[in-house]
């Protein structure tokens, strides 16, 4: 798979049993597949080697605009990270994956959600997915997404990768 930013093909990384692409020969950026992220619970070991690694790269500059999915070409929506009102979460309502941006998973790690903005933000993404939601009549399908953004969402706190919790 390309990335959405520079074109350069993802290498395939194994976060814990979840595989997440990153753009290492490129921008650095993370595409994380909505699938993939449905895989992640607190049982998750190993998070740590290549989320350290993410966590080394510098943060680019995201002034890009809107980035197509690598998945389905279609237009990605930009979310903005509560917390941190620098990061821009690209996220595509037809598949349901996620891009950030190199260094952004720094400062999202920097930056503090407690329990109830993670509700809050969560909710957000939800609401957002709307489009995502009616291309979706299965509601296993529909769990697995509510799933998945949680786990996401849950990803993206500090406390889950440093502590397991
Ligand atoms: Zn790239
Ligand atoms: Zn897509």
């Amino acid at each position: 798979m390309n990335c959405p930013v520079c074109q350069k093909e993802m290498v395939v990384e194994d976060f814990g049993g979840v595989n997440i692409d990153v753009c290492k020969d490129g921008c650095k950026g993370m595409w994380f597949d909505w699938m993939e992220l449905a895989k992640l619970d607190e049982q998750n070991e190993g998070l740590g080697l290549a989320l350290q690694e993410a966590l080394s790269y510098d943060r680019a500059n995201d002034n890009r605009g809107q980035v197509k999915c690598p998945k389905c070409s279609l237009p990605m929506h930009i979310h903005m990270y509560e917390a941190s009102k620098e990061v821009n979460i690209d996220e595509c309502y037809q598949c349901g994956g996620f891009f950030l941006d190199s260094g952004e998973l720094k400062v999202i790690k920097e930056s503090f959600m407690s329990e109830e903005e993670r509700a809050v933000y969560m909710q957000k993404l939800l609401d957002a997915s709307t489009d995502f939601k009616k291309a979706q009549d299965d509601l296993e399908t529909e769990k697995a997404r509510t799933q998945a953004i949680r786990n996401f969402t849950k990803f993206m706190c500090v406390s889950y990768y440093m502590t397991g919790k």
